[in-house]
């Protein structure tokens, strides 16, 4: 009778232990597992200080890590104080008031399109799937006011939104990368279908190109011209920039490739899509590909040389040499 009392012991003390490893395995299977433990300092630095120097994004970093699934039911834009009107699909959800329905039902097609381009240029189209099941959530406003009240929603960030014709919100967590919204402001944007398609598609590009960023590796601070030119070369397929002869002096004297941005902003956009049509005409589209994939995890040096077996200085130079080509 002890005897058997030890192994209904033994067996007990089993059983609590199988059922806790259950217990303890059934709670961590939501989480997805921590993507980036350790981000250095450097590059949080950077995520929090994007914003300050472009127009069209805000970007944070978030220390806690987010629960899953990502999915879109704590969009301000379910809100039903909002009054915004929904157009949802199997990839994308658009938040916008009654009088865009029309551009609303424009806009998801043009948004369905990018993401071949943005595959086939950025390497990878990041679907639901990729984003613990998170649907991309485009808020369409009328005028600069309603694009503003959006922003003061969305984001503590106290960025000038006056010549902003599209932003991409998102924040680096330590479970990844998350697409907070895209919204596309009315005051610029639904008049003009090309140029609507084109800020939807610069918007997108900025959401996949800093998804593909490896946050976990050292990666600094990548300069402006690097993500603001590849959004504009995706969202501008087969054009080329031009600018005035003055335009093409101030570039050669002023812009520096490794300096975190260019002094002024159509250099940084502009200049930077003419640095990607440069690199497309001197050295063909697979190495273009190249030098992007190697900014995912490498410093820019290294992603210049490994693509294009040139330094920085070089690759500037030869951009400065050749900007003639851009001239109008
Ligand atoms: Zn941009």
């Amino acid at each position: 009778m002890k005897r058997f009392g030890v192994i209904a012991g033994i067996l007990l003390v089993f059983l609590i232990s199988a059922f806790s490893l259950v217990v303890i395995y059934d709670k961590g299977k939501d989480q997805k597992p921590l993507r980036y433990a350790d981000i250095p300092q450097e590059t949080i630095d950077w995520i929090n200080n994007i914003g300050d120097e472009t127009n069209d994004i805000i970007s944070s970093f978030n220390p806690t890590p987010r629960p899953t699934p990502w999915d879109n039911d704590d969009d301000i834009g379910q809100d039903p104080e909002t009054g915004l009107k929904t157009l949802e699909d199997e990839y994308f959800i658009f938040y916008f008031p009654e009088s865009l329905k029309k551009a609303a039902y424009q806009c998801q097609p043009m948004a369905h399109q990018a993401i071949p381009r943005i595959e086939e240029i950025v390497g990878k189209y990041y679907y639901p799937s990729d984003m613990n099941g998170r649907k991309v959530p485009i808020y369409l406003s009328t005028d600069q006011q309603s694009f503003e009240q959006l922003m003061s929603k969305m984001t503590s960030s106290s960025n000038d939104y006056e010549n902003v014709a599209g932003i991409t919100v998102w924040e680096v967590g330590l479970s990844g990368f998350y697409l907070k919204c895209i919204a596309l402001n009315g005051k610029y944007c639904f008049r003009d279908k090309k140029y609507t398609k084109h800020v939807m598609w610069h918007e997108l590009t900025h959401y996949c190109y800093y998804a593909s960023i490896d946050y976990g590796q050292y990666n600094g601070r990548l300069p402006m011209w690097v993500t603001e030119g590849i959004a504009e070369y995706v969202g501008y397929p087969g054009e080329r920039p031009s600018f005035s002869n003055d335009q093409i002096q101030e570039m050669r004297q002023g812009c520096d490739f490794s300096a975190p941005h260019f002094k002024y902003v159509h250099e940084v956009y502009q200049g930077g899509h003419s640095i990607y049509c440069f690199m497309e005409d001197r050295y063909r589209l697979p190495a273009l590909k190249q030098f992007l994939k190697g900014t995912y995890s490498e410093p820019l040096a290294t992603a210049v040389q490994q693509a294009f077996s040139v330094s920085v200085r070089q690759l500037e130079n030869e951009w400065k040499a050749n900007l003639d080509k851009f001239e109008r």
